[in-house]
């Protein structure tokens, strides 16, 4: 997808002038059925309804950037009616149809770049150089699977047999998806999730994170536009007991695709196992203790500038993040000497100026158990750096930067979800127990190692069990169909978004055998 060149004055400027029109407008998202979004008792104005309840940004929680209204019993039902009358007809129509919509969309996120771009920045506390990420990656998933619902869902497959046997093989819908996305990525994960089950010929009920539902409903509404039909596509805002909890064990519900935590996979997954129906696919794609190892002969400078982006980056509210970054003892003094110093340069601060490099994280509750967690490391661990806040973070939900230094990565707990990097040190001879060590984690999602031996960069690739590894950079950031992105273990099911096989895991295969 196009970017946008933030060094550019003129694309500066147009970018800014698109970023306050949408900043002047009061943003609503609410149940979305059928196409229309649905207020109880006006026709569809959330604005005037009384459920509906303001969204804060993160940035600053004075700041109302709209309001949403969460969905009711009576919308679910509704979704799903909708949804299961429509799932064949939109099986059934061609593939080459499914991914021209697909396509139109992805063109429609290009043209409200700086819309979208300001959105992500109020609602989700994203800078400007991870909003321009996020529509440029919703837009590289939408390209992508459109290109394989032309080449893999347009008809039969003929496969082998004897004389006399006709076979195929044809990839089709499974019928109605839910679709749970997170807060860290509102669009490109949201899109993602949604944009593979549409293609794939399912009908969709997407269930975006309560902390971003405004998003959501605008890209609901761009797919819309771009002719997905109102019955195929629902939007249901609202928390995971009262919207997801009912979706899921609903027995028109055909397959599951969720993004987040490791303990909401495993009660949907529970919930799936006890259903009284049908068996169905969960997709789940949870989070990692994600660790970099580092050894002597690495380039200091370069592993500095990775370790601070990999960690750091969009609060450190990534699942491929940085956690637990091991360095070799011999060169660790000098590296964290170094990290420290660049530590102390990240402008932590409002995401809608430019110069910001940390963001707050997503809202109250998440800050008060990071900052409550660093407290604790702060007793037990060693403190290796803490950085400054900015004059402007007082009314946001900002947590400072942290390193802390780790005797054993045992004492580790559970993913800390923000801005902190746990630092192990490790002798030469110990590289083999580090990967154990990473290994025993149970995880499985990213992983990075900065050596200039070669025989000992493949003998850690052999072993660690991981679904990205990264060899001399930084671990964040994954590209569509150039990194496909999952992991294993306690980080999720397996499927690689923006893969080749991932849309398949959103189909139903079937095979034919006719006697000729
Ligand atoms: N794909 C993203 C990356 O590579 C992370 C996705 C996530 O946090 O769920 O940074």
């Amino acid at each position: 997808a196009r970017g946008i060149d933030l060094t550019d004055v003129r694309a500066l400027d147009a970018l800014a002038r698109g970023m306050r029109e949408a900043d002047a407008r009061v943003w609503h998202a609410g149940p979305v059925i059928g196409g229309r979004l649905r207020g109880p008792s006006d026709g569809g104005k959330t604005g005037s309804d009384d459920r509906a309840q303001p969204v804060h940004s993160p940035a600053d929680t004075e700041h109302v950037v709209g309001d949403v209204v969460w969905a009711g019993a009576d919308d679910i039902e509704a979704a799903l009616a909708s949804a299961a009358a429509a799932a064949d007809r939109w099986d059934a129509t061609p593939g080459t149809e499914r991914a021209a919509c697909l396509r139109r969309y992805a063109d429609l996120l290009e043209t409200h770049m700086p819309e979208l771009i300001a959105l992500c920045a109020r609602e989700a506390g994203k800078h400007i150089p991870d909003g321009v990420a996020e529509v440029r990656e919703a837009v590289d998933f939408c390209r992508y699977y459109a290109c394989q619902v032309e080449d893999e869902f347009s008809g039969e497959m003929p496969l082998p047999g004897p004389t006399g046997e006709r076979n195929t093989y044809r990839l089709d819908g499974r019928g109605v998806f839910v679709c749970i996305s997170p807060w860290n990525f509102p669009l490109a994960i949201f899109t993602g999730q949604v944009a593979a089950a549409l293609a794939a010929g399912n009908a969709v009920i997407a269930k975006p994170a309560e902390q971003t539902c405004l998003i959501g409903a605008r890209a609901v509404a761009l797919m819309h536009e771009a002719g997905i039909p109102g019955d195929v596509l629902h939007l249901l805002p609202g928390d995971g007991p009262s919207v997801g909890a009912k979706l899921v064990t609903d027995l028109r519900v055909a397959g599951v695709a969720f993004t987040g935590s490791l303990a909401t996979a495993k009660a949907i997954n529970k919930s799936l196992a006890e259903r009284d129906g049908p068996l169905i696919p969960l997709i789940a794609e949870t989070g990692g203790q994600n660790a970099m190892i580092v050894d002597s002969s690495a380039l200091i400078e370069q592993v500095v500038a990775d370790v601070i982006k990999s960690g750091f980056q969009s609060a450190g509210q990534r699942c491929s993040a940085l956690r637990v970054l091991y360095v070799q003892n011999d060169i660790a003094d000098t590296l964290l000497t170094m990290l420290s110093g660049a530590m102390a340069e990240l402008s932590v601060g409002d995401p809608w100026r430019l110069s910001t490099d940390v963001t707050p994280v997503i809202d109250a509750e998440a800050r008060d158990a990071l900052i409550d967690y660093a407290d604790k490391a702060g007793k037990t661990y060693e403190s290796i750096y803490t950085c400054r806040l900015g004059e402007d973070t007082r009314r946001g939900t900002f947590v400072a930067p942290r390193a802390f230094g780790l005797k054993n990565v045992d004492e580790l707990g559970d993913e800390q979800f923000g801005p902190i990097v746990h630092v192990v040190r490790f002798e030469a001879d110990e590289i083999d127990e580090v990967v154990d060590a990473i290994n025993g984690l149970g995880y499985g999602l990213t992983f990075g190692i900065h050596s200039r031996i070669d025989t000992t960069v493949e003998r850690v690739l052999r072993r660690i069990k991981v679904g990205n590894a990264y060899v001399n950079r930084n671990m964040i950031g994954a590209v569509v169909g150039v990194h496909p992105f999952g992991g294993e273990g306690l980080s999720g099911t397996g499927p690689k978004a923006g893969g080749p096989h991932y849309l398949h895991r959103f189909a139903t295969e079937r095979a034919v055998s006719r006697d000729t």
